[in-house]
């Protein structure tokens, strides 16, 4: 299973850059996506922005001249922009979903060209448990969130016969720059509320993202995943 062109969006620091290191470690030809910072060592890093479709697009054509076409593709990138609806402005919904909704369609329609030629292919989409349990203050993520649940079930009903897989990996709270960002009460006040009582590491993440795009799971499409040490149960 080794030796595939893997890449992942915004791989330079949190959930991406574990999830590199991993098929790094499994000897994947790993490319991975920064617009600030360094690719962690033996990944090749290609500048772009996701919200940039012509970025994507000098990126992907690096990575297929250095690596092959890409055949495990992972829509990591991601940002929030919290407050509550009354405060959102029209931006605060369109920035973040322009980023994490969008932005892994236009990933996603750029690598199926590869995958489809070569009737091979593994998509994983970050996306988050908010997505489906909802969330206050995060109307814009959680939507781009869960729409991230319908991109994956299109994608296997049109997709899925040319052996193309792709499925949501639905992380609860991670310990990385994104959840730092929140004040101690509002971590504690999560922390309360997740049976496994602690955060995931984003090694536990990037585990699972591994799993899904290895041989063992041919036969899983269009599933949520969570990794969320069971905050979400049952949505
Ligand atoms: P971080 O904020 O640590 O990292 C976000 C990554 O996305 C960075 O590499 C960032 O690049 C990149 N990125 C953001 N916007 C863009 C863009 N327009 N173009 C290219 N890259 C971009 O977040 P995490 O590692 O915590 O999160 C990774 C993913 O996991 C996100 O999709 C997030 O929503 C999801 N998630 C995280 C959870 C958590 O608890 N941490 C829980 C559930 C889901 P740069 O360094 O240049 O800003």
């Amino acid at each position: 299973m080794s030796g595939r062109s893997v890449l992942i969006t915004g791989g330079n620091r949190g959930i991406g850059r574990a999830i590199a290191e991993k098929f790094i470690a499994d000897g994947d030809k790993v490319a991975v996506t920064t617009r600030n910072g360094d690719a962690p060592e033996g990944a090749l890093g290609v500048a772009a922005d996701v919200t940039d479709a012509a970025s994507i697009d000098e990126a992907f054509t690096t990575v297929e001249k250095e690596h092959g076409p890409v055949e495990v593709l992972v829509a990591n990138a991601g940002i929030t922009r919290d407050t509550l609806l009354l405060r959102m402005s029209e931006d605060d919904f369109t920035d973040v979903v322009d980023t994490n909704l969008t932005g892994a369609f236009r990933v996603l329609k750029r690598a199926s060209k590869g995958m489809l030629k070569m009737r091979r292919g593994r998509v994983v989409l970050i996306s988050s448990v908010v997505g489906l349990y909802g969330s206050p203050g995060q109307i814009n993520y959680s939507s781009s969130k869960a729409g991230l649940v319908g991109m994956a079930r299109s994608l296997t009903r049109e997709l899925g016969g040319r052996g193309i897989t792709a499925n949501v990996v639905a992380p609860g709270f991670v310990r990385s720059d994104m959840t730092d960002a929140l004040d101690e009460d509002t971590q504690k006040k999560y922390l309360a509320s997740i049976p496994a009582g602690r955060f995931a590491e984003t090694d536990e993440v990037a585990q699972v993202v591994r799993w899904l795009s290895s041989d063992e799971a041919a036969y899983i499409s269009g599933a949520v995943i969570p990794v969320d040490g069971g905050l979400g149960m049952g949505h």
